[in-house]
């Protein structure tokens, strides 16, 4: 078996388009133009990139954009100051921490800060608890994702067996969340799961956000199953790349980590996923595409929601 390649870019563009659309009917009828504030702290590359993109995106489609940067050693007092300031402010309908923040930081008490209503990580114990009683909240943006390839890939979720190995407060938990929402039955592994996979085997749909790269391998997926593959690692060992890829991409990957010393591997083996899996969501090129296109959709169901539209 080959499995089919779920690309994330078609499915990210038409989120893009979809939110383009809403945003200029929100101007037409209510006179609204949705704003989203990011905040970064420090000078993180990666999280550097990431905001980049958020703040790029949101231009594109018609929301008003704003980088707030602040020192590395910014107080916890003055984080949560300007939190308070942007929870104020008429104009904000969403506000996004950048995480990871530094260590003199609390992140809990700084996400906890920011009005439920503009959390649009859906990171807030307010977000989580309406999430797990399925009413309408904000959803964090990877895990609604993944929900967004599936369904628009005709993947049948209810009634599926989906497992999920990962059991963190970003990915993990909320994924289950929302795999029950849509009546799978769900189960969650993580590091003290014992016999992983007899358990990931019995998986229709499994999706891996473990962060440990090529973790997944034949031996943990079941013939025909769709496997998700949240992770995003670097590998720069060109002998554990040639573990991960066919000849053919292998070519590819080598020429990404001689040009910057790494390649993008998720946390699945990819040629062993593609021999046993019906459905296969690439790294790079599937779910992490999806993370921004679905901030951009939270940043006008913040902006509906704070109107009660
Ligand atoms: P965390 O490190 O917070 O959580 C990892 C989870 O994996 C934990 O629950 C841990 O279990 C579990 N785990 C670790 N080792 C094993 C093992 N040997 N067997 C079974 N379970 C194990 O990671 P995140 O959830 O933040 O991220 C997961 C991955 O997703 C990472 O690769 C990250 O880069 C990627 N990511 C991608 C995003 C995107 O936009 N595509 C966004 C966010 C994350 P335990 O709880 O017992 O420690």
């Amino acid at each position: 078996m080959t499995a089919r390649i779920l690309g994330g870019k078609i499915i990210a563009d038409s989120i893009k388009s979809e939110v383009a659309e809403d945003i200029k009917s929100l101007a037409a009828l209510h006179g609204i133009k949705p704003g989203l504030t990011v905040v970064r702290v420090g000078e993180d590359p990666a999280s550097s990139v990431y905001v980049g993109n958020k703040v790029k995106t949101s231009a594109e489609l018609g929301i008003n954009s704003e980088h707030v940067h602040l020192d590395a050693d910014v107080s916890q007092s003055e984080l949560l100051a300007t939190v308070d300031g942007l929870n104020a402010r008429d104009d904000v309908d969403g506000i996004l921490v950048q995480l990871p923040l530094p260590p003199q930081i609390d992140a809990s008490a700084v996400l906890e800060r920011i009005d439920p209503q503009k959390d649009v990580d859906g990171f807030h114990p307010v977000n989580v608890g309406r999430l797990s009683l399925g009413e309408r909240s904000l959803v964090p943006c990877t895990p609604a994702g993944v929900i967004e390839i599936l369904k628009r890939s005709d993947i049948a979720i209810a009634g599926k067996h989906a497992v999920i190995v990962g059991r963190s407060n970003i990915v993990g938990k909320p994924m289950a969340m929302l795999l029950l929402n849509e009546n799978a039955t769900v189960t969650i592994c993580h590091s003290r799961t014992a016999d992983l996979p007899s358990i990931t085997k019995q998986a229709d749909i499994l999706v891996a956000a473990i962060g440990r790269a090529g973790f997944i391998r034949a031996e943990h997926i079941g013939e025909g199953a769709t496997v998700v593959d949240v992770g995003i690692n670097n590998v720069s060992d060109t002998d554990f790349a040639a573990e991960l890829f066919a000849p053919e991409e292998m070519e590819k990957r080598l020429k990404a980590i001689e040009n910057r010393g790494f390649t993008l591997v998720g946390d699945v083996n990819p040629k062993e996923a593609m021999e046993r899996a019906a459905n296969f969501t690439p790294v790079p090129g599937g779910v992490g595409l999806l993370t921004v296109a679905m901030l951009m959709k939270n940043t006008v169901e913040a902006a509906n929601m704070r109107r009660n539209l």
